[in-house]
């Protein structure tokens, strides 16, 4: 896993007895490649993390990119961006990524974006994408 584009190791800190750890952050998933992780997704238990010293389970609060390839759509998952302006925010900084690279300018003419905040939303997108392509 620790090698995998899209997450990295991260070092976390326990809420409840404070003691640091490190644990594997997903920032971006390829449907097409990390089928696998949609259970998770759906179950709301992506960057879910559990301390090794006394077992306190904390959720990462960071948000995931979502290629749905081969649709033609990329969500960014955060459970954080309820507001219009944090939306906005996050529609920004995609913007910012594709401004400076040719290829992905080019993907992003024919490919729709999509903030998601609520875990339903995200999961009737996901459920469409495995009827059809899995
Ligand atoms: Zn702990």
């Amino acid at each position: 896993m620790k090698n995998m584009p899209g997450i990295s190791l991260i070092e976390i800190t326990c809420e409840k007895c404070k003691k640091t750890y490190e644990a594997d952050s997903i920032e971006h998933i390829d449907l097409s490649e990390d089928q696998e992780l949609i259970k998770n997704l759906k179950a709301g238990k992506a960057n879910r993390v559990q301390c090794p010293k006394c077992k306190k389970v904390m959720y990462l609060d960071r948000s995931i990119v979502i290629n749905f390839e081969p649709q033609s759509l990329i969500a960014v998952y955060d459970p954080q961006a309820k507001t219009d302006e944090k939306k906005e925010e996050l529609r920004r900084e995609y913007d910012n990524i594709i401004a400076f690279n040719e290829i992905l300018t080019e993907l992003a003419e024919e490919t729709e974006f999509k903030v998601i905040s609520s875990l339903g939303e995200l999961k009737v997108l996901l459920d469409e994408y495995a009827k059809v392509y899995m």
